[in-house]
């Protein structure tokens, strides 16, 4: 790769360093895609190891600098100004979004970009009204001590980001980084790596200082992210994207034994129970199943009805699926658009495949739908449901990250319970039943990390996010996420 001037209708995304935008310093850049029309939209200065060092010393020397001395009450009022900058240039990161991810604009507009601010509003207010533990003690030769504990910030926290919900995803992790007082190097998805470099300019405009908020572009292995979470300069490593890549940054994390929080991926089941309200639960698991293209760590892949209620959920499933409508951004009524790109295409088509092998039977779609001639090399698929596969298909095991699932039948609620655990995974699961007590019993065995009874995906940023077994280590949200972004003290004064 050369490094060359972004073409005519292509922008340029550079690395953020010290508050500045900076080309690759090894001169090497790549091409980002559109993966609705498979048309080249940007070019993407990569990071090599000189940029990623530049970067994380350029955070270190943050803590030092203003950042580290800044009252709290002053670091919080420019995340809110952060937020606001977000709210500001709203149709630019939706514009920018849209442009990486092929969503729908609406979803971008609704979800996408106000979490973006919301994550820096909610850990601003909430940091600085969490309040400390305290404990006076006997002393053995008489007299007292007080034990009060603070929090100091970590240091530097390395952010590696998948592509599924770009600015989302980052700013969940660099929202209460900053606000507990940490810098932060972000390794935006090789896929989408625009918001977080437009975000460069809006922490520049908040009045961030330089060096607080840094971005390096580039992939995984031997590239920026392997760079960055093998860097001794970084403190603690944050990361989202698959379990395998976990056990990767893990092995990297260990050299100078640095924490890591993870969320990772995740083969979530739904129980519908015979009593549900099937009005509120069909287009919630639609919802769950469609929604991103099915590119969702919380989304539903395998769905267990209780034998009574089988036939007519499938075919309200079917009735719901023939509704969506897939096409770019701005195709009035699309509901979901392609996948991120033909590679990831490869993978979920090959899922598509191995269910027939495995024995399916395929209620809809199994294929790619037939789109206009200018969206041919876009990473269409039609979206999905199967019945009939054994528990033990591996079309039933693992993550396929597509719009896809398969519905299977079962008649009692231990049966219930034991399919929707028996999974490497545990990040999510829903349940669907007007029975308070049942609710309360499924929900308490299932062995995740979150748990929606009666809905999917009501998320109140305050309350504990993550994931169980290989889906994830750790929590993060609400005051959980000052566990991983704090170094606690206990301070002993004997009096
Ligand atoms: P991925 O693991 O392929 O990549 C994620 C990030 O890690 C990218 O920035 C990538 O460049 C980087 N990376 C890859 N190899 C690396 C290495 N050796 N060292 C350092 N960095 C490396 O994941 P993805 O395909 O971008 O995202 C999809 C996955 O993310 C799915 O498995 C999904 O379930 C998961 N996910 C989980 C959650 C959650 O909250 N649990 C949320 C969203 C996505």
């Amino acid at each position: 790769m050369t490094e060359h001037a972004a073409p005519a209708g292509r922008r340029e995304v550079l690395n953020f360093i010290n508050g500045r935008y900076e080309r690759s310093s090894e001169g090497k850049t790549f091409a980002g895609v559109s993966p609705a029309t498979g048309a080249p939209i940007a070019v993407i200065h990569e990071a090599g190891r000189a940029d990623v060092d530049a970067a994380v010393q350029a955070a270190r020397a943050a803590l030092k600098g203003p950042w580290g001395k800044m009252p709290v009450a002053e670091r919080m009022a420019l995340l809110h100004k952060v937020a606001d900058g977000i709210q500001k240039r709203f149709d630019e990161f939706v514009e920018a979004e849209c442009l990486d991810t092929g969503k729908p604009r609406e979803t971008c507009r609704h979800v996408d970009i106000p979490r973006g601010a919301a994550n820096f509003r909610i850990f601003a207010d909430l940091f600085k009204n969490v309040p400390t533990e305290a404990f006076v003690m006997d002393t053995p030769t008489g007299g007292q001590a007080l034990n009060y504990a603070t929090r100091s910030p970590r240091g530097v926290i390395a952010v590696v980001c998948p592509w599924n919900l770009p600015l989302m995803l980052m700013t969940w992790k660099v929202g209460p980084a900053l606000a507990a007082g940490n810098t932060v190097v972000v390794k935006p998805s090789e896929e989408t790596p625009l918001t977080a470099s437009l975000l460069g300019e809006v922490m520049n405009e908040a009045g961030i200082p330089p060096g607080v908020y840094n971005v390096v572009n580039g992939f995984g292995p031997d590239s920026a992210g392997a760079f960055l979470t093998e860097h001794q300069g970084v403190n603690g490593i944050t990361f989202t994207g698959e379990t395998r890549t976990g056990e990767v940054i893990m092995r990297a994390a260990a050299k100078g034994l640095r924490p890591v929080s993870f969320e990772l991926g995740g083969k979530n089941p739904a129980l519908i129970f015979a009593d549900a309200n099937l009005d509120e639960a069909i287009p919630d698991i639609i919802r769950a199943t469609f929604i991103n293209c099915g590119q969702v760590c919380l989304g539903t892949e395998r769905i267990y009805v209780e034998r009574p209620l089988f036939d007519e959920f499938v075919a309200r499933m079917k009735a719901a699926t023939e509704k969506q409508k897939v096409g770019p951004p701005d195709e009035p009524g699309v509901t979901m658009g392609p996948l991120i790109s033909l590679e990831h295409r490869e993978k979920v088509l090959s899922y598509y495949k191995l269910a027939v092998e495995e024995g399916a039977t395929v209620v809809i779609g199994g294929g790619v739908p037939q789109m206009p001639a200018e969206l041919a090399n876009g990473a269409w698929v039609e979206p999905t449901i199967w019945t009939g596969l054994p528990h033990e298909a591996r079309v039933n095991r693992e993550e396929i990250f597509g719009p896809c699932c398969h519905i299977a039948p079962f008649d009692t609620e231990e049966e219930a319970v034991r399919l929707a655990n028996d999974t490497a995974y545990g990040l999510t699961a829903v349940v669907y039943t007007r029975d308070l007590a049942r609710a309360h019993r499924v929900a308490n065995q299932m062995e995740v990390g979150i748990c929606w009874v009666n809905s999917w995906f009501l998320r109140d940023l305050r309350t504990p996010f993550g994931g169980a077994k290989h889906s994830g280590i750790g929590r993060e949200g609400g005051i959980h996420s000052l566990e991983f972004y704090t170094e606690l003290r206990n301070i002993c004064i004997r009096y």
